[in-house]
């Protein structure tokens, strides 16, 4: 590749479902290298496979990345000088590069049915090879221009018989590459079978558009999972007899993302109880739901540091990066070879450092969506963030500040009397009673205050301030959770508080 060429570099989805983490960190580390060097992200939707055609992914994938924060220079969307953005709809284009192929003898007509491909893997079926693939040792054997003759494939292909163009890979030689992450990479060709370039509907397989559309696309730099390493060589020979091996992009293929047996999978999410998909996604056939980072509660920030540290390091001990800092500290050189294992315990503390790391402002009109979304408008803002900041340090997850803000703006639905019930008596009962009276004089409402009388009433009538402490949390939050409960005391107001304490006397009777 020749150094002045632009950076273009592409995230090329399959819109099939939802979006697995391990495809966001594609598109950031693809996001990363575009910003880096001032160059073009562009996002191609690869939807050749109709019958894999899944209503809503592809506006889902869009939702996705605007959640991220990692939209695209070029797509369906933004448009751009190459496109359609759509494989579907550069259908037409794709088959005259599969027939140049079938020109040059790189690639051929094949116009086996479905019973004679079955039958071939019945007929070639051994111990060794179970499942034997449309190969170099197969295909003089099948009905395809290789074996018929020239009259008889122009006859077939007159009468628009059903055909399929595959390539026809070499016997026995070496093709590689050299990958930005993993170094000389190389295949031998005849572990390679015979792969469809165009299938009988006229539409392209991946293969044959991929590399047609990274060339039309300029793409300089083709990132992506590992996933895709064995298709590399399907997509090196294509380069080759398409359009030269200088003019091909340089690859790079990114470590797996490990869940705790193998690759993190849906169902490792669903096993254990956390999120694999960035946002929510309901699958249209089913109607099931599989639970996102956003709707868990993550924040765009820490899900995009998280993720940037799934398979790279700068090489010094920071953890919290932001999207900026991302841009100019990561580099190709320093993502891993190796599986990158997912810890949801080490995500909730990236998200939990966020949280603190936030503007107050910015967290708390996040927070206010959050409660929104559960039926609790907030409308004093002022207070919402007094209330965010004194509880910030408790959330993990921004759905948790639903139950440690919801009591300061409503009444607790529920009371633990449990944690109180056992140990109360009269004494406290009265102590109670004197703490209401006190403090429908107290003046001045501040917590300060507030813990000095209560703690005098207490020592006046010998109990112990940690006795009544307790009770009087529950009063006010309805649980054994919070900040320092004369803090919550202040913010609830005079009215509020004695309120919640004599309700609570008059449950306990
Ligand atoms: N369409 C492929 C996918 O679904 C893209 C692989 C590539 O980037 O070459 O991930």
């Amino acid at each position: 590749m020749s150094t002045d060429k632009k950076v273009r570099v592409r995230f090329a989805p399959s819109p099939t479902g939802g979006l697995h983490l391990g495809g966001v960190r594609t598109v950031l580390y693809n996001y990363l290298f575009a910003r880096q060097h001032g160059g073009d992200f562009i996002l191609r939707i690869e939807d050749t496979d109709q019958t894999r055609f899944v209503p809503g992914a592809e506006e889902y994938i869009f939702q996705c990345l605007a959640w991220a924060g990692l939209e695209p220079d070029e797509s369906v969307k933004q448009g751009g000088d190459y496109g359609p953005y759509r494989q579907s709809e550069r259908k037409e284009l794709y088959r005259a590069y599969a027939e140049q192929l079938v020109e040059k003898g790189q690639a051929y007509y094949a116009f086996d049915t479905p019973e004679e491909l079955e039958q071939m893997r019945q007929d070639f079926k051994t111990e060794q090879n179970p499942s034997p693939q449309y190969d170099y040792q197969v295909r003089n054997k099948m009905r395809n221009s290789l074996t018929l003759s020239k009259e008889e494939t122009d006859r077939l292909l007159k009468e628009n018989t059903r055909h399929v163009i595959r390539i026809k890979m070499p016997e026995n030689e070496s093709i590689g590459f050299t990958d930005m992450i993993r170094g000389a990479v190389s295949f031998n060709t005849s572990l390679v079978d015979d792969k469809v370039l165009l299938k009988a509907d006229g539409m392209p397989t991946y293969h044959l558009a991929v590399v047609v559309d990274d060339y039309l696309m300029k793409i300089s730099h083709a990132f992506r999972g590992e996933e895709w390493l064995p298709s590399a060589p399907v997509h090196i020979l294509l380069w080759k007899y398409l359009f030269g091996l200088e003019n091909m992009p340089q690859w790079a293929h990114f470590p797996l993302i490990l869940g705790p047996s193998g690759k993190l999978s849906k169902r490792d999410g669903a096993k254990y109880g956390f999120p694999v998909f960035a946002m929510n996604w309901t699958d249209p056939k089913t109607g099931e739901l599989t639970e996102g980072f956003k709707e868990k509660g993550f924040l765009p920030e820490a899900f995009i540091n998280l993720l940037a540290v799934l398979g790279w390091n700068d090489g010094t001990e920071q953890e919290l990066f932001s999207l900026d800092e991302l841009i100019s500290r990561f580099s190709i050189d320093r993502v891993h070879s190796s599986g990158a294992k997912f810890d949801y315990e080490k995500a909730k503390w990236y998200n939990h450092e966020w949280i603190k790391k936030l503007a107050p402002e910015e967290l708390t009109a996040r927070v206010k969506d959050v409660l929104a979304a559960r039926g609790l408008v907030v409308s004093d803002d002022p207070l919402l963030l007094k209330v965010v900041q004194l509880v910030k340090d408790r959330a993990s997850l921004l759905t948790d500040f639903y139950d440690q803000t919801a009591y300061f703006f409503k009444t607790p639905e529920n009371m633990d009397l449990a944690a109180i019930q056992p140990k109360w008596n009269e004494v406290k009962q009265l102590f109670f009673a004197e703490v209401i009276r006190n403090y429908e004089l107290t003046g001045d409402w501040k917590a300060e205050t507030l813990e000095n009388n209560f703690k005098e009433i207490a020592a006046a009538n010998q109990l112990k301030p940690g006795e009544v402490m307790l009770p009087l949390r529950i009063m006010l939050v309805g649980g054994k959770f919070g900040p320092h409960v004369f803090d919550i005391a202040e913010i609830l107001g005079k009215a509020e508080t004695i309120k919640r304490i004599q309700h609570t006397l008059g449950l306990l009777g």
